[in-house]
């Protein structure tokens, strides 16, 4: 598995917000996001055998590893790895790009699903492997990170189509006020989350927390 870093922290978006968890960044990515805060897992990255990774994980406490990047889905041994975790009771909360197909991903137990709807402010909209949206359990969702007006309009129209199918989160971007978005959902009645990116507000953009 190559990857960028290993570290403790809490879960700082989505539904999962403040649980703690292990995270596990792993390197590289497919798409290009004009607002990628993890850029540096572009290149470089340590290759670590599965069994060593495995390893560690047992020793820790948490109940829960976030599978991150870069994507994650990316990874050779994703899927092994995600079953290896879950085969020793631990919980795995795949954060993902959501280009990829993760018809495999929902056939383990003790999964769970951040997939991102790339807005148009990413650069990278149409991004989706759309089927995906049909696999989504009942604890995955779907997340939309709105910078403006723009990707608020792109988000509503697929919240009008997918509200009752899928769990949805708004998210907005680092600098975009949370307080206008939450307003903008409450006036036009939605049936949606909105949350802010916690880790951000504890620590900033710093690596590794
Ligand atoms: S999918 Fe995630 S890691 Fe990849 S470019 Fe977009 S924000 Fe960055």
């Amino acid at each position: 598995m190559l990857l960028t870093e290993r570290f403790h922290s809490i879960q700082g978006e989505g539904k999962y917000i403040g649980i703690p968890m292990y995270f596990i960044r792993t390197n590289r990515c497919n798409l290009r996001c004009k607002w990628c805060d993890s850029t540096y897992t572009f290149s470089g990255g340590e290759e670590v055998p599965l069994s060593d990774l495995i390893s560690d994980i047992k020793s820790i406490s948490e109940d829960w590893i976030c599978f991150t990047g870069g994507e994650p889905m990316l990874q050779r041994e994703a899927i092994e790895f995600m079953e290896e975790c879950t085969s020793i009771g631990k919980n795995v909360l795949l954060e993902t790009g959501g280009s990829l197909n993760l018809a495999k991903v929902v056939q383990i137990k003790g999964t769970y699903i951040d997939m991102d709807i790339k807005t148009p402010s990413s650069g990278e909209q149409g991004s989706l492997y759309k089927e995906n949206l049909t696999l989504l359990r009942e604890n995955d969702y779907v997340k939309f990170v709105i910078s403006d007006e723009t990707d608020y309009n792109y988000a509503l129209s697929f919240i009008k189509q997918w509200e009752s199918k899928v769990e949805i989160l708004l998210q907005p971007s680092w600098g975009t006020e949370l307080k206008w978005l939450v307003e903008k959902v409450l006036e036009d009645k939605l049936n949606v989350r909105v949350l802010p990116q916690l880790h951000k507000i504890l620590w900033g953009t710093r690596r590794g927390v």
